[in-house]
């Protein structure tokens, strides 16, 4: 008989779990207590839009192409994706425009006419980044880098004599400062900071390495838009044998003498040989695991930013708009000092995300589909009504102004996701999007690893684990945690 492996969780790092303890030879279960999986990478039919109510930023596709891979399967038989010729449209506040294209030269040419900024700092700065994910990744983003055998590679060498390229003592922001003259550019490269919820004015100047994601690797989007990395990976798992248990929440988890046993749902008792867990860590423990000094232990980690979007369905198009547009605020140091406070600026940055302008059907003809985003702090019990309220004001009147056009009379209809909301849809302590921040330089070492001593056949995935939050992370901490596992048959 096969071996039993039980999943807690069909997020990213949950599907793509299942189908790589499927390919192992498992008797795989996945479970959710929603009733369609996906997590965070939501979806929202509203008027006749369609939008994809979580991430938007699609980067190394090669992760979820190698799914498919694994299972013997042509991914471009089942998910397409193209490849986006600019990366984002920034629009600042004096005025000023700047299209970040994915070619680097192009990219440079264009920094320079529109800001003057000489083309080879815009070059010498991306190939900085380049280095660093070269010295870094393979450690710290596609290994079990918390484990011993992981510092005797000859990589780690590597990393130790080059410590000091890591920056690891600087701040993202004051690693920019050094590349660049003016303020655009510098912005334009902090925000990358926000790629996992943390501020470019505390993460450390490791996390540079964003930047080389989509300035140097690429800027992709899905065909048929972001929901369907979902439906193509749970079509996968489907494929390669994975029973499905969506709409049946797990209550706990069972455990006997320092190993899981299996787990417990609203349908009853489920043994397993192997328990992986794609829930947030600290509802994880305290909920599932009735350990709540873990808990605890994990809550002292700061959580990263969260997320206050407006679904907006608009009565016309406009076509100032590509598909990923930055409106920036013009106070960036104060707009991360609000957020430090558990507040949000007045003038914060919004993020307009179009997805029609791939997925042509996402919108009928003549209208928008807008996804319009701000950070904001985690949910620590803020008057949100008050909130959204006063963001959406804020965020009218800010594109309004820089349309030069009424946006508020083309909203047809809305629908708001907010920091209480995303944490009871996918249960992530205090709606966080990212699990915990990367506000510090000692984050990755503290970040929880995907395996534990305490119990050898109990691993974890997801945002809130090792190597991360964002899509690609999600996908390398089910590659790390799975590779860990036994073989079936052992
Ligand atoms: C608004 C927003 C924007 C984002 N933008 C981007 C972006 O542009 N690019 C990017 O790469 N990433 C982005 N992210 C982050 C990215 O979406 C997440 O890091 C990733 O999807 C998290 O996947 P996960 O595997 O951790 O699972 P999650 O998506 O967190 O899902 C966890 C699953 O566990 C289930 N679950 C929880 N408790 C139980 C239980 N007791 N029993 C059964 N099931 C349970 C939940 O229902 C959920 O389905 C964004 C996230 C949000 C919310």
């Amino acid at each position: 008989m096969k071996g039993k492996a039980v999943i807690i969780g069909a997020g990213i790092g949950g599907l793509a779990t299942a189908v790589r303890l499927a390919v192992k030879g498992y008797d795989t279960h996945l479970y959710d207590m929603n009733p369609e999986p996906g997590g965070k990478i939501g979806e929202l039919l509203l008027n006749g839009c369609r939008f994809d109510t979580g991430p938007s930023l699609f980067t190394l596709p090669s992760l979820v192409d190698e799914l498919f891979s694994l299972a013997g399967e042509n991914p471009r038989d089942h998910f397409s994706y193209i490849t986006l010729q600019s990366s984002c449209r920034y629009f600042y506040d004096d005025g000023s425009l700047l299209n970040a294209w994915t070619d680097r030269e192009r990219f440079a040419a264009e920094a320079e006419s529109v800001t003057g900024e000489p083309r080879e700092n815009v070059i010498a700065f991306l190939d900085e980044c380049a280095e660093l994910y070269d010295l870094a990744a393979n450690i710290f983003i596609f290994s079990p880098f918390y484990q011993l055998d992981n510092f005797r590679k000859p990589e780690s060498l590597n990393v130790a004599r080059n410590f000091r390229k890591l920056n690891a003592f600087s701040t993202m922001h004051e690693v920019i400062k050094r590349h660049f003259n003016g303020n655009r550019l510098i912005q334009l490269f902090d925000r990358y900071a926000t790629y996992n919820g943390s501020s470019p004015y505390r993460a450390p100047g490791t996390l540079n390495v964003i930047a080389h994601l989509e300035h140097n690797l690429g800027a992709y989007f899905p065909e048929k838009g972001m929901h369907d990395i979902v439906s193509a990976v749970s079509g996968l798992a489907r494929r390669c044998g994975v029973t499905v248990h969506y709409g049946e929440p797990v209550l706990s988890v069972l455990k006997e003498n320092g190993r899981v046993t299996g787990i417990e749902t609203t349908n009853g008792i489920i043994p397993a040989k192997v328990v992986v867990s794609d829930v947030d860590v600290i509802p994880f423990y305290r909920n599932l695991m009735k350990e709540e000094r873990q808990a605890r232990r994990q809550e002292r980690q700061e959580r990263s930013s969260s997320a206050l979007i407006f679904y907006w369905v608009m009565n016309r198009r406009f076509e100032e708009l590509d598909l990923h547009n930055i409106f920036f605020s013009s106070d960036y140091p104060g707009e991360f000092k609000a957020l430090g406070k558990g507040e949000v600026s007045h003038d914060p940055t919004v993020y307009l995300f179009a997805s029609s302008r791939v997925v042509e059907s996402d919108a009928p003809a003549g209208k928008d589909n807008w996804f319009v985003m701000i950070n904001v702090p985690y949910d620590s019990g803020q008057d949100w009504a008050k909130v959204v309220s006063q963001a959406r004001a804020d965020i009218i009147a800010k594109v309004s102004r820089r349309l030069c056009l009424q946006v508020a009379e083309s909203i047809e209809a809305e629908r708001v996701l907010d920091p209480p909301l995303i944490g009871k849809l996918t249960a992530s302590h205090r709606g966080a999007l990212y699990g915990s921040s990367s506000n510090s330089r000692f984050s990755a070492f503290r970040r929880h690893p995907n395996v534990k001593s305490r119990y050898q056949n109990l691993w974890f995935v997801g945002g809130s684990v090792h190597p991360g939050g964002g899509i690609p992370l999600c996908l390398a901490s089910a590659k790390i945690a799975c590779d860990m596992i036994p073989p079936a048959d052992r």
